[in-house]
């Protein structure tokens, strides 16, 4: 049944995914209508070769390269790529890169409408390759990814820490918008600086359209540059990307300069459409000669204001006194979470570097959210509940097509599969379900250590279970044994006998809620044992009687009735049970029944019912609310009526332990309740215990 149920699993992955790839796996055709076209969105020319095609031999897959602009290499990618990639698209996009672009540095870009996906020894290649030529590469871009694809580039991106620049997007429109906006410019080397060589950006240093690549190959591009003069000072602004704003202050400023400088910000982050968004600010003072008190306190303010709109900020290239100023200033500022978003830097390196792990896994800020924000709350929620469903449904999907395979930890997809003519769907699904099966291995593992870990603090318990029975039962024993031997001595006076009277009910109350606890250690540890013999069941109930018309006589409660019938007294039965445990349980509930009836009677009746025993213990007591009854037999709980416990003592142990043993004894313990009328706890036990 499993087994076909699995089978029909894998038979359904590779007949859906057959059925996918003969549907949409389209070959593309050289075209020479394509060549020199022209890229509407950045108006770049297209340019296509025939040897830039590649038709995979086998026919896996075809890739089609086309050259946008000085130093975009545009790769079309359909049906299903594999490690041949290596040998066939590899070094013609080298060549590409080395011969055709200027710089011979690329962003690489990838429609991937028609692609199905690759294997894992062809996801891995590609990975390595572009760690090996990051210096040429500027950028990755997918767009038109299935959802299955993306999570396989998620997971890329997680194995190469150099692959920062990787971005997913929705089509073609978003990747070239995100792509011109982020990089204005193409880089080459008189407007790059590379901080692998250059250990601080100067105020000089500073230019629209240089591109500063930081060591992990972060790029920033300077967009944009504004200038205020003034007789005493001077700042200029710098936009970075599209949200970080370097000013670099020059000479002496005095509180009524303040607002001039301020009010350009503003100006600035208006023009930069950002306005209300958040956006990283850094000062350069290698320049400033003073920045007076009345300048720093107005500053402060403007933090305390500005600040939920700092991503990151702060200030650098600080001489000693002016960085004791800002401090002085930073303690103006009331905010605590703006402290937290202050920085104090020695070069802009560090600047750039802290900007950097903010923006790290950024996803494309440009276009890619414009969509939504026309949207109102009821719109979006709807939105989010889609996109949570969609998740979901690729979830599902992935669970029926490898979930029920993979649990089988010894299961191996190439030996049954071997008529299976594909082999990259079979590697790939058979790479899908090691890493799984890994999983439940390990998972196995673990719950083996755990397993040994609990059996180890069982011996613990039951070690230390043993030892507080008899270190603790032993001193106790011996207290109730010589108290009794006080008050019978006959030489006490009245109040030493009151007192030992204390002792004794006190010691006889510890005694048997040191055994209660122990039961019910043992019951949970699963250490209760049975020591099961054939019991006559008139002998065990005259005991029993015995111990409860012993228990009456020391309560002297005149106001209740106690009745045992033994229906079955002639036919003198023997019951297969522990003894031990049967008179607990009638005792546990006999006491109880007592103890909670204050008038009336308490009854126990034994019969025969089929071939079982019937106990009944029936009492008019104060009975149990409804809202109790489903908790009673836990532990510890007594009743929700807090007035019913205080009015009658008990631990709540007694009804659980009944419970545990009537379960191992093969019966079931019921309860029937009226509320201020009376209560009946019943079970019945076979006569003959079945193991
Ligand atoms: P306790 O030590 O509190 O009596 P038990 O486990 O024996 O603990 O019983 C749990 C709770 O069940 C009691 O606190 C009480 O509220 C309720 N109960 C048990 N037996 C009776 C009964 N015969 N009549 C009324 N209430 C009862």
């Amino acid at each position: 049944m499993l087994h076909g149920e699995f089978l029909y699993g894998i038979f359904h992955h590779i007949t859906s995914y057959h059925k996918q790839k003969k549907t949409i796996f389209v070959k593309p055709i050289y075209n020479a209508m394509m060549k020199n076209r022209m890229c509407e969105i950045s108006k770049l020319e297209i340019r296509e070769k025939e040897e830039w095609l590649i038709n995979d031999t086998h026919s896996n897959y075809s890739i089609r390269v086309s050259v946008i602009g000085e130093n975009i290499i545009h790769l079309t990618v359909s049906g299903y790529t594999t490690l041949r990639v290596r040998r066939e698209v590899w070094p013609k996009v080298e060549q590409i890169i080395k011969k055709e672009l200027v710089n011979k540095k690329c962003y690489l870009l990838h429609d991937y409408k028609d692609f199905q996906g690759g294997n894992s020894q062809s996801r891995f290649d590609y990975i390595n390759w572009i760690n090996n030529h990051i210096e040429e590469i500027l950028g990755v871009y997918f767009y038109n990814v299935s959802a299955r694809v993306s999570v396989y580039i998620n997971a890329g991106k997680l194995f190469s820490s150099k692959l920062k620049n990787v971005f997913i997007c929705a089509d073609y429109k978003v990747t070239m918008a995100h792509l011109l906006a982020a990089k204005k410019s193409m880089v080459s080397r008189s407007n790059t600086i590379l901080l692998e060589h250059t250990p601080d950006i100067f105020p000089k240093d500073w230019e629209v359209g240089k591109v500063i690549i930081t060591k992990t190959n972060y790029r920033f591009l300077v967009v944009k540059k504004w200038t205020i003069k003034e007789k005493s000072y001077s700042v200029d602004t710098f936009l970075l990307e599209d949200n970080v704003i370097l000013r670099i202050y020059k000479g002496h400023f005095k509180s009524e300069n303040f607002e001039l400088v301020a009010s350009s910000f503003d100006d600035v982050l208006e023009e930069c459409g950002l306005k209300e968004k958040r956006y990283h600010f850094y000062v350069d003072f290698s320049e400033v000669d003073t920045l007076g008190l009345g300048f720093r306190k107005a500053a402060s303010k403007w933090y305390d204001m500005q600040g939920k709109y700092l991503v990151s900020s702060g200030f650098f290239h600080l001489s000693a006194v002016n960085r004791m100023a800002v401090n002085i200033a930073r303690g103006f500022i009331l905010s605590k979470l703006i402290r937290g978003k202050l920085f104090v830097f020695n070069t802009a390196v560090e600047v750039l570097d802290k900007i950097e792990s903010f923006s790290v896994d950024q996803t494309p800020s440009v276009d890619a959210y414009r969509h939504l924000k026309n949207l109102d709350k009821e719109q979006l929620i709807e939105m989010i509940k889609k996109k949570d469903k969609d998740h979901h449904a690729v979830i599902w999907d992935l669970y029926s097509k490898l979930g029920r395979i993979s649990w089988d930890v010894n299961y191996k997809l190439d030996e049954l599969e071997s008529s299976a003519n594909d082999n990259n769907l079979l590697t790939d699904v058979n790479d899908a379900i090691e890493l799984i099966q890994s999983d439940v291995k390990e998972l196995i593992e673990n719950r083996d250590k755990l397993v040994v870990k609990a059996e180890e603090s069982d011996r613990v318990k039951s070690a230390f279970l043993a030892n507080m029975s008899h270190e603790i039962r032993t001193p106790m024993n011996a207290i109730l044994g010589f108290s009794s031997v006080l008050m019978e001595s006959g030489e006490l006076s009245e109040d030493l006998l009151k007192y030992s009277k204390i002792i004794h009910r006190s010691s006889v109350y510890l005694i048997s809620l040191i055994n209660d606890i122990i039961d019910i250690s043992k019951i949970e540890s699963g250490q209760l044992d049975m020591s099961l013999g054939f019991i006559p069941l008139n002998a065990l109930l005259q005991e029993v009687d015995d111990v409860v018309l012993a228990k009456r006589k020391s309560e002297n409660n005149k106001q209740v009735t106690y009745m045992m019938t033994n229906t079955l007294i002639d036919d003198c039965v023997s019951i297969e049970t522990d003894a031990v445990r049967l008179k607990q349980i009638l005792f546990n509930i006999i006491s109880n029944a007592l103890k909670y009836t204050v008038k009336g009677s308490v009854n126990l009746v034994v019969k025969k019912k089929g071939d079982k025993l019937l106990f009944e213990v029936s009492d008019t007591g104060v009975g149990i609310s409804p809202l109790d009854i489903p908790n009673l037999f836990k532990r510890f709980f007594r009743s929700l009526n807090v007035a019913k416990n205080i009015q009658y003592k008990g631990t709540g142990l007694g009804l659980a332990i009944s419970k545990a043993c009537v379960d191992m004894l093969g019966g079931e313990l019921m309860v029937e309740s009226k509320l201020n009328h009376g209560s009946v706890f019943s079970f019945s036990l076979p006569m003959e215990f079945k193991k």
